[in-house]
């Protein structure tokens, strides 16, 4: 049987070790934090006795490779899919909008009367749209997608309250920076087939829900996982990789790799000649940031958020843009997009958390007029810097990897070839194309 190495550990490297080891391969897999689950991981906080997650992680109907990942370990029960799509958001006034959608014509009409931003000059531009992501290809179209959107009619109250909240969400990104190609895209498969657009929720935390169950699969099938070990060195000679080197300087052999390693760490394991040869486009990706934070209340939720114990809650005009009840004490925000939105001239993202504290403190008070600060028994604040890349027009030329590199090196990660945002499905998509051609060679 052939030996196949994985470098990283995040979704796209558990993914492929999962979708090779359901196959027999062996497998050893390198990750060098202490922990598994890449840039969507948890932790046990020791004070507050429970696990917190560094963003909470959401999916969809569409996400088919990623929930095959999920069946495969056996964690597909901890996520809950909606029945109906609804969204609600708090506004100003105390009251909450609510969005309904359906994908057949006529639960589509009627949910959109229902719902409490559209308007009806609204319909039009919505079938536009709907039209041509079934009829056009517009995979790689450059244009921003605030234009497209314009174009198509929607009026700037909409494009306020629903396409630019849709843009954070899903892009980790403002409207403007987004190509037409990869916003339609991900449109096209949230209205594909029945089911596609629903959201899905972990029940818990990311480790319990998916990670614990996929390093225990990974263990009954025999895969050496080395955490805490990073790959240092990649010897790469003649178009082949001939072998890589671990940071405590063993020299490692396989018939395959897959490098399941963000694009920001090419240049800390190839020498600057082949990363000048292969990688160089690699550096004109950018990257955009998400912060969550983490309050413990002293007594109770205040009612007005534990009906949505089991949903997210979004704030429309509002630095804050998504809020989850973890328990009946703990709550979870979280803003996207971190390091465009500004405050007193600085990105949110470097803002000293503190500050970040009583700056989301400040905002929340305004639509939970209840809370007071002598509430909150303990926060804590998660900045991830580089949570996603931005998936603007020009990163459709920079996204060139789909799979195969040479003979033996395989690429994957969420900003590979996919034509996906920067998602868990774009991660387990990317591992499903590299696994998929190894198992192909093997046969
Ligand atoms: C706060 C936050 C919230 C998010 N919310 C959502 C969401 O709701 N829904 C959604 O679909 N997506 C979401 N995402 C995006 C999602 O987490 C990522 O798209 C996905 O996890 C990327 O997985 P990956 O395996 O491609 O990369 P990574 O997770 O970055 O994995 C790469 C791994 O490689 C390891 N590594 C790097 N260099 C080496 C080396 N030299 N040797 C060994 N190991 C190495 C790293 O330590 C890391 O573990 C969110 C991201 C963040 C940060």
């Amino acid at each position: 049987m052939k030996r196949i190495i994985i470098i990283g550990g995040g979704v796209a490297g558990l993914a492929s070790a999962t979708f090779l080891a359901d196959k027999g391969f062996e497998i050893i897999l390198f990750e060098s934090a202490p922990k598994l689950g890449g840039r969507c991981y948890s932790f046990f906080n020791e004070k507050n006795g429970c696990f917190i997650d560094n963003g909470k992680h959401l999916i969809a109907g569409w996400y088919h490779n990623f929930r095959k990942f999920l069946e495969l370990t056996g964690s597909a029960d901890n996520f809950t899919f909606q029945k109906k799509f609804n969204v609600s958001f708090l506004n100003e006034k105390n009251k909450t909008d609510k969005i309904y959608l359906s994908s057949n014509p006529f639960g589509f009409l009627f949910s959109f009367l229902r719902s409490d931003i559209f308007s009806k000059s609204d319909l039009i531009p919505f079938y536009r749209l709907l039209k041509k992501i079934k009829n056009e290809n517009l995979r790689i179209n450059k244009f921003p997608a605030s234009e497209f959107i314009k174009e198509l009619g929607f009026s700037e109250n909409t494009i306020n309250l629903f396409w630019k909240p849709v843009s954070i969400s899903i892009f980790n990104t403002r409207l403007e920076n987004v190509g037409t190609g990869i916003f339609t895209e991900v449109l096209k498969r949230g209205f594909d087939s029945k089911g596609n657009y629903l959201l899905g929720y972990p029940k818990t935390d990311s480790y319990n829900a998916f990670i614990k169950n996929t390093e225990s699969f990974l263990q009954r099938h025999s895969v050496l996982i080395k955490k805490n070990c990073s790959v240092k060195r990649i010897n790469f000679s003649e178009g082949n990789i001939t072998d890589i080197v671990t940071e405590d300087s063993n020299i490692v052999y396989a018939d395959y790799f897959i490098l399941a390693i963000p694009f920001y760490a090419y240049k800390n394991v190839f020498s600057e000649n082949i990363c000048k040869k292969h990688f160089s486009m690699l550096q004109n990706l950018k990257t955009s940031s998400i912060i969550n934070f983490h309050l413990f209340l002293k007594e109770k939720v205040p009612s007005v958020l534990m009906e949505y114990r089991k949903e997210m809650l979004g704030f429309h005009n509002s630095l804050l843009q998504w809020l989850f009840v973890n328990s009946d004490k703990h709550i979870n925000i979280s803003i996207s997009g971190a390091s465009e939105i500004s405050y007193k001239n600085s990105a949110l993202i470097d803002i000293e958390k503190n500050t970040l504290f009583d700056i989301v403190l400040n905002n929340l008070k305004l639509y939970i007029k209840s809370l007071d600060r002598n509430d909150i028994a303990d926060y804590i604040v998660i900045k991830e810097k580089r949570a996603t890349y931005i998936q603007d027009s020009g990163s459709i030329d920079l996204r060139k990897f789909n799979g195969k590199l040479s003979s033996n090196m395989f690429i994957a990660g969420d900003w590979t070839k996919t034509y996906l945002p920067s998602t868990l499905e774009s991660a387990a998509l990317s591992a499903k194309i590299c696994t998929d051609k190894i198992i192909n060679f093997c046969k």
